[in-house]
């Protein structure tokens, strides 16, 4: 039992040090990622309702490593969080997106941005910065954080809110309605959107809940006088429902995939609204 025991402890270290050794690659592979230039950006176009205009588009990450491809960030946003890395690559997008999306008269940009990055990275300096160095204008940029950010300190997160706001920049509430959603913190914190899941998006018409969720925050959004929008539309039947709801803007693979930065422009120009 004895020899059985230490094996059994022996096995484990094993296997905690090479998951410690595997994580510590992975850091390292994200690091010389930033270092080397190894990411991308695409954009989303996002479509005004019931009229179909592209009004802006959403930027989204990716990053083209060098064996495994084009990797998804479902694959490395956690590990840059856990590491810190997801200040700098931040930054990195912020800057990148602003300066790209300057040649796209009349399109807001939005950009995703991970609730470390809001807490620790200087998130409004780092803004008007990428603002000034990009002349973008700020009321076309708005910034897309999710409710994970308004658990801590309700103090400063309000403050740099406000700060950002101050700029000329919109917030977005997204994902609403995945995660600790609160009436509360809709009338508490100043958002200029809000975003409905796309879980719910894709359950409309199959599901009394999703619907009734949708129907919830589509309905919400109104009373509070801001912008609705529906992420992860898919289907005609799903454009209708929401369009019936009064949703205020869509986007989704029924319009456009994720898009790199010269297809944008052939998209506008072959966009058909209706
Ligand atoms: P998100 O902000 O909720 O972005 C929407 C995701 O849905 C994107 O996945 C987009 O490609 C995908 N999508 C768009 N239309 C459809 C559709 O019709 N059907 C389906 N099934 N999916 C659709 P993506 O690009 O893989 O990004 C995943 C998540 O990674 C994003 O979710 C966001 O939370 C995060 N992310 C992406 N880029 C950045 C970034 O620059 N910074 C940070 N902090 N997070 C990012
Ligand atoms: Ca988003
Ligand atoms: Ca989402
Ligand atoms: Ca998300």
């Amino acid at each position: 039992a004895k020899s059985l025991q230490r094996g059994t402890l022996h096995f484990f270290d094993k296997g905690l040090n090479e998951r410690l050794d595997a994580r510590k690659k992975a850091e390292r592979e994200l690091r010389a990622a930033l270092a080397t230039n190894q990411f991308e950006l695409l954009y989303q176009p996002q479509i005004s309702l019931p009229g179909g205009a592209i009004t802006g588009v959403e930027v989204l990450i990716r990053w083209r490593h060098p064996i495994r491809g084009l990797v998804d960030p479902d694959e490395f946003i956690s590990l840059a969080e856990e590491t810190g890395l997801i200040v700098p690559i931040g930054e990195w997008v912020l800057r990148t997106a602003c300066s790209q999306a300057a040649k796209w008269n009349d399109l807001t940009l939005a950009v995703n941005v991970s609730p470390v990055q809001f807490r620790k990275g200087h998130i409004a300096a780092t803004v008007r910065e990428a603002l000034e160095e990009s002349g973008f204008p700020p009321d076309r940029l708005e910034l897309e954080i999710t409710e994970g950010i308004l658990i801590a300190d309700t103090e400063t997160t309000l403050n740099t809110l406000n700060e950002i706001r101050k700029l000329g920049v919109r917030i977005v509430m997204d994902d609403f309605g995945t995660g600790y959603s609160s009436l509360g913190y809709l009338r508490k914190f100043p958002f200029d959107k809000l975003k409905l899941d796309k879980s719910f998006v894709r359950d409309l018409g199959q599901n009394p809940d999703a619907d009734a969720i949708a129907h919830t925050i589509i309905d919400l959004a109104r009373t509070l006088k801001i912008t609705s929008n529906a992420e992860g539309v898919e289907s005609q039947t799903q454009l209708d429902w929401l369009v019936q709801q009064g949703c205020g803007e869509a986007q989704g693979y029924w319009f456009a995939r994720p898009l790199t930065y010269s297809d944008v422009d052939q998209f506008v120009a072959a966009f058909k609204p209706g």
